[in-house]
Protein backbone atom coordinates (compact mmCIF):
# COMPACT_ATOMS: atom_id res chain seq x y z
CA UNK A 1 0.00 0.00 0.00
CA UNK A 2 2.99 1.99 0.45
CA UNK A 3 6.64 2.34 -0.62
CA UNK A 4 8.98 4.93 0.56
CA UNK A 5 12.73 3.75 -1.36
CA UNK A 6 16.09 6.00 -0.32
CA UNK A 7 13.31 9.07 0.69
CA UNK A 8 15.69 12.25 1.69
CA UNK A 9 14.37 15.51 2.82
CA UNK A 10 16.10 18.60 4.30
CA UNK A 11 14.34 21.34 6.10
CA UNK A 12 16.87 24.24 4.41
CA UNK A 13 20.37 22.89 5.98
CA UNK A 14 19.10 20.34 7.97
CA UNK A 15 18.80 17.04 6.66
CA UNK A 16 15.67 15.49 8.56
CA UNK A 17 14.92 12.43 6.96
CA UNK A 18 17.65 10.22 5.59
CA UNK A 19 17.91 7.25 3.39
CA UNK A 20 14.27 6.05 4.74
CA UNK A 21 12.99 2.69 3.34
CA UNK A 22 9.77 1.56 4.54
CA UNK A 23 7.11 -0.94 2.71
CA UNK A 24 3.80 -1.07 4.42
CA UNK A 25 1.55 -4.07 2.28
CA UNK A 26 -2.10 -4.10 2.55
CA UNK A 27 -3.90 -4.97 5.85
CA UNK A 28 -0.18 -4.09 7.79
CA UNK A 29 -0.31 -2.37 11.02
CA UNK A 30 3.49 -0.55 11.40
CA UNK A 31 4.31 1.36 14.76
CA UNK A 32 6.80 4.07 14.19
CA UNK A 33 8.66 4.75 17.68
CA UNK A 34 11.78 6.92 18.12
CA UNK A 35 13.42 9.71 20.24
CA UNK A 36 11.45 13.49 19.92
CA UNK A 37 12.56 15.04 17.02
CA UNK A 38 14.10 11.95 15.18
CA UNK A 39 11.48 12.46 12.02
CA UNK A 40 8.67 10.07 12.90
CA UNK A 41 5.77 12.93 12.07
CA UNK A 42 7.62 14.07 9.09
CA UNK A 43 7.49 10.66 7.59
CA UNK A 44 3.89 10.36 7.92
CA UNK A 45 3.76 13.83 6.86
CA UNK A 46 5.41 13.07 3.92
CA UNK A 47 3.47 10.07 2.82
CA UNK A 48 0.26 12.26 3.03
CA UNK A 49 1.76 14.76 1.38
CA UNK A 50 1.99 17.18 4.28
CA UNK A 51 5.41 17.51 3.51
CA UNK A 52 7.53 16.81 0.27
CA UNK A 53 10.23 15.15 0.50
CA UNK A 54 13.78 15.48 -1.95
CA UNK A 55 14.89 12.81 -2.76
CA UNK A 56 13.96 9.05 -3.60
CA UNK A 57 10.68 7.62 -4.26
CA UNK A 58 7.39 7.70 -2.06
CA UNK A 59 4.15 5.27 -3.75
CA UNK A 60 1.12 5.44 -2.67
CA UNK A 61 -1.46 2.84 -4.38
CA UNK A 62 0.96 1.89 -6.92
CA UNK A 63 0.88 5.96 -7.18
CA UNK A 64 4.55 7.61 -7.13
CA UNK A 65 3.83 11.07 -5.28
CA UNK A 66 5.80 13.52 -7.83
CA UNK A 67 3.02 16.45 -6.75
CA UNK A 68 0.55 15.85 -9.84
CA UNK A 69 -2.53 15.89 -9.84
CA UNK A 70 -2.81 12.07 -10.01
CA UNK A 71 -0.52 11.79 -6.89
CA UNK A 72 -3.16 14.08 -5.03
CA UNK A 73 -5.96 12.21 -5.98
CA UNK A 74 -3.80 8.94 -4.78
CA UNK A 75 -3.71 10.84 -1.44
CA UNK A 76 -7.23 12.11 -0.92
CA UNK A 77 -8.45 8.34 -1.86
CA UNK A 78 -6.27 6.60 -0.07
CA UNK A 79 -5.16 7.61 2.92
CA UNK A 80 -6.69 9.29 6.12
CA UNK A 81 -4.62 10.97 8.53
CA UNK A 82 -5.04 11.45 12.94
CA UNK A 83 -2.88 13.64 14.66
CA UNK A 84 -2.28 14.75 18.38
CA UNK A 85 -4.14 17.82 17.85
CA UNK A 86 -7.84 16.47 17.21
CA UNK A 87 -7.95 18.92 14.55
CA UNK A 88 -11.94 19.15 14.33
CA UNK A 89 -13.43 22.26 13.18
CA UNK A 90 -14.35 23.99 16.56
CA UNK A 91 -17.17 26.12 15.10
CA UNK A 92 -19.15 23.40 13.36
CA UNK A 93 -21.43 20.03 15.43
CA UNK A 94 -19.77 16.74 15.18
CA UNK A 95 -22.44 15.63 12.39
CA UNK A 96 -21.02 18.53 10.34
CA UNK A 97 -17.71 17.73 11.05
CA UNK A 98 -18.08 14.51 9.86
CA UNK A 99 -20.51 15.09 6.22
CA UNK A 100 -18.17 17.92 4.78
CA UNK A 101 -15.37 15.85 3.44
CA UNK A 102 -18.06 12.95 2.12
CA UNK A 103 -20.06 15.59 0.52
CA UNK A 104 -17.59 17.64 -0.47
CA UNK A 105 -14.54 15.80 -2.29
CA UNK A 106 -16.90 11.78 -2.36
CA UNK A 107 -20.03 13.94 -3.90
CA UNK A 108 -22.22 12.07 -1.93
CA UNK A 109 -25.92 13.89 -1.02
CA UNK A 110 -27.07 14.93 2.61
CA UNK A 111 -28.48 11.60 3.53
CA UNK A 112 -26.12 9.60 2.14
CA UNK A 113 -22.81 11.46 4.09
CA UNK A 114 -25.24 11.43 7.23
CA UNK A 115 -25.95 8.26 6.75
CA UNK A 116 -22.18 7.14 7.08
CA UNK A 117 -21.42 9.23 9.36
CA UNK A 118 -24.08 7.48 12.08
CA UNK A 119 -22.35 4.27 11.03
CA UNK A 120 -18.94 5.46 12.06
CA UNK A 121 -19.93 7.76 15.05
CA UNK A 122 -21.33 4.04 16.27
CA UNK A 123 -18.11 2.47 15.26
CA UNK A 124 -16.09 4.72 17.26
CA UNK A 125 -19.30 3.93 20.59
CA UNK A 126 -20.39 7.54 20.44
CA UNK A 127 -23.30 7.85 18.65
CA UNK A 128 -25.13 10.26 21.09
CA UNK A 129 -22.68 13.00 20.46
CA UNK A 130 -23.61 14.13 16.57
CA UNK A 131 -25.10 17.45 17.73
CA UNK A 132 -22.45 18.76 20.12
CA UNK A 133 -19.59 20.90 19.01
CA UNK A 134 -15.92 19.88 19.37
CA UNK A 135 -15.70 21.64 23.00
CA UNK A 136 -18.70 19.63 24.57
CA UNK A 137 -16.41 16.78 24.14
CA UNK A 138 -13.86 14.96 26.31
CA UNK A 139 -10.44 14.69 24.88
CA UNK A 140 -10.72 10.98 24.22
CA UNK A 141 -14.31 11.89 22.48
CA UNK A 142 -12.70 14.50 19.97
CA UNK A 143 -9.93 12.00 19.43
CA UNK A 144 -12.70 9.53 18.12
CA UNK A 145 -14.89 12.02 16.29
CA UNK A 146 -11.38 12.81 14.56
CA UNK A 147 -11.21 9.05 13.65
CA UNK A 148 -14.81 8.42 12.95
CA UNK A 149 -14.09 12.14 10.67
CA UNK A 150 -11.14 9.86 8.72
CA UNK A 151 -12.83 6.58 8.15
CA UNK A 152 -15.99 8.59 6.90
CA UNK A 153 -13.95 9.12 3.83
CA UNK A 154 -13.15 5.28 3.41
CA UNK A 155 -9.53 5.41 3.14
CA UNK A 156 -7.43 2.20 2.30
CA UNK A 157 -4.49 3.17 4.94
CA UNK A 158 -5.19 5.20 8.05
CA UNK A 159 -1.82 7.34 9.61
CA UNK A 160 -2.10 8.16 13.24
CA UNK A 161 0.29 10.68 14.48
CA UNK A 162 0.72 10.39 18.63
CA UNK A 163 -3.16 9.86 18.21
CA UNK A 164 -3.00 9.72 22.36
CA UNK A 165 -0.44 11.65 23.47
CA UNK A 166 -2.23 14.79 24.03
CA UNK A 167 -4.65 13.12 26.02
CA UNK A 168 -5.49 12.52 29.86
CA UNK A 169 -4.46 8.87 30.72
CA UNK A 170 -7.86 7.86 31.75
CA UNK A 171 -9.06 8.97 28.02
CA UNK A 172 -6.01 7.11 26.46
CA UNK A 173 -7.47 3.70 26.18
CA UNK A 174 -11.10 4.82 25.05
CA UNK A 175 -8.90 5.69 21.99
CA UNK A 176 -6.67 2.67 21.94
CA UNK A 177 -9.50 0.60 21.70
CA UNK A 178 -11.71 1.86 19.30
CA UNK A 179 -7.75 1.49 17.08
CA UNK A 180 -7.13 -2.15 18.29
CA UNK A 181 -10.89 -2.75 16.14
CA UNK A 182 -9.96 -0.59 13.15
CA UNK A 183 -6.36 -3.36 13.14
CA UNK A 184 -8.63 -6.17 13.72
CA UNK A 185 -10.95 -5.40 11.22
CA UNK A 186 -7.61 -5.47 8.53
CA UNK A 187 -7.32 -1.84 7.91
CA UNK A 188 -3.48 -0.92 7.03
CA UNK A 189 -2.03 1.25 9.97
CA UNK A 190 0.88 3.45 10.49
CA UNK A 191 0.75 4.36 13.47
CA UNK A 192 3.47 6.99 15.71
CA UNK A 193 3.03 6.06 19.29
CA UNK A 194 5.01 5.11 22.62
CA UNK A 195 2.41 3.13 23.81
CA UNK A 196 4.41 0.09 23.63
CA UNK A 197 1.40 -2.22 25.10
CA UNK A 198 -0.46 -1.44 21.78
CA UNK A 199 2.28 -1.84 19.91
CA UNK A 200 2.67 -5.51 21.08
CA UNK A 201 -1.21 -6.24 20.60
CA UNK A 202 -1.69 -4.92 16.97
CA UNK A 203 1.88 -4.36 15.08
CA UNK A 204 3.35 -6.43 12.10
CA UNK A 205 6.16 -4.49 11.85
CA UNK A 206 8.04 -1.86 14.69
CA UNK A 207 9.77 0.75 13.17
CA UNK A 208 12.51 2.40 15.51
CA UNK A 209 14.13 6.18 14.08
CA UNK A 210 16.96 8.25 15.95
CA UNK A 211 17.94 10.94 13.76
CA UNK A 212 16.03 10.81 10.92
CA UNK A 213 17.05 7.30 10.48
CA UNK A 214 15.10 4.19 10.35
CA UNK A 215 18.06 2.39 12.81
CA UNK A 216 15.69 -0.97 13.54
CA UNK A 217 12.93 -2.49 12.20
CA UNK A 218 11.11 -5.47 13.00
CA UNK A 219 8.19 -8.16 14.73
CA UNK A 220 6.94 -7.03 18.02
CA UNK A 221 8.09 -9.84 19.83
CA UNK A 222 12.03 -9.90 18.43
CA UNK A 223 12.39 -6.25 18.31
CA UNK A 224 11.18 -5.73 22.12
CA UNK A 225 13.53 -8.84 23.34
CA UNK A 226 16.19 -8.85 21.31
CA UNK A 227 17.27 -4.83 20.21
CA UNK A 228 19.58 -5.22 18.25
CA UNK A 229 21.18 -1.11 18.29
CA UNK A 230 22.30 0.22 21.56
CA UNK A 231 20.37 3.30 20.38
CA UNK A 232 17.24 1.11 20.43
CA UNK A 233 17.81 -0.42 23.24
CA UNK A 234 18.72 2.73 25.19
CA UNK A 235 15.36 4.37 24.31
CA UNK A 236 13.29 0.93 24.83
CA UNK A 237 14.58 1.62 28.47
CA UNK A 238 13.66 4.85 28.24
CA UNK A 239 9.81 4.39 28.08
CA UNK A 240 8.90 0.90 29.20
P1 LIG B 1 8.28 14.37 18.25
O1 LIG B 1 8.39 13.04 18.93
O2 LIG B 1 8.72 15.48 19.12
O3 LIG B 1 6.93 14.59 17.64
P2 LIG B 1 9.31 13.68 15.59
O4 LIG B 1 10.10 12.44 15.63
O5 LIG B 1 7.91 13.61 15.13
O6 LIG B 1 9.37 14.35 17.05
P3 LIG B 1 9.63 15.63 13.49
O7 LIG B 1 8.48 16.48 13.89
O8 LIG B 1 9.48 14.78 12.30
O9 LIG B 1 10.11 14.72 14.71
O10 LIG B 1 10.86 16.60 13.33
C1 LIG B 1 12.15 16.13 13.00
C2 LIG B 1 13.11 17.29 13.00
O11 LIG B 1 12.75 18.21 11.98
C3 LIG B 1 13.14 18.08 14.29
O12 LIG B 1 14.48 18.41 14.57
C4 LIG B 1 12.33 19.31 13.98
O13 LIG B 1 12.77 20.41 14.73
C5 LIG B 1 12.59 19.50 12.51
N1 LIG B 1 11.44 20.12 11.82
C6 LIG B 1 10.19 19.62 11.78
N2 LIG B 1 9.38 20.40 11.03
C7 LIG B 1 10.14 21.42 10.59
C8 LIG B 1 9.91 22.58 9.77
N3 LIG B 1 8.70 22.81 9.23
N4 LIG B 1 10.96 23.41 9.53
C9 LIG B 1 12.17 23.16 10.05
N5 LIG B 1 12.47 22.09 10.84
C10 LIG B 1 11.48 21.24 11.10
MG1 LIG C 1 6.09 14.11 15.97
Amino acid sequence: AIEMVDVDKWFGDFQVLKGINLTVRTGDRVVVCGPSGSGKSTVVRCINQLEQHQKGVIKVGGVTLDGSAAAQEAIRSEVGMVFQQFNLFPHLSVMENLVLGPMKSRGLSRKEAEARARKYLDRVRIPEQADKRPSQLSGGQQQRVAIARSLCMEPRVMLFDEPTSALDPEMISEVLDVMIELAEEGMTMVVVTHEMGFARKVADQMVFMDAGEIVETGPPAEFFANPKSERCRTFLNQIL
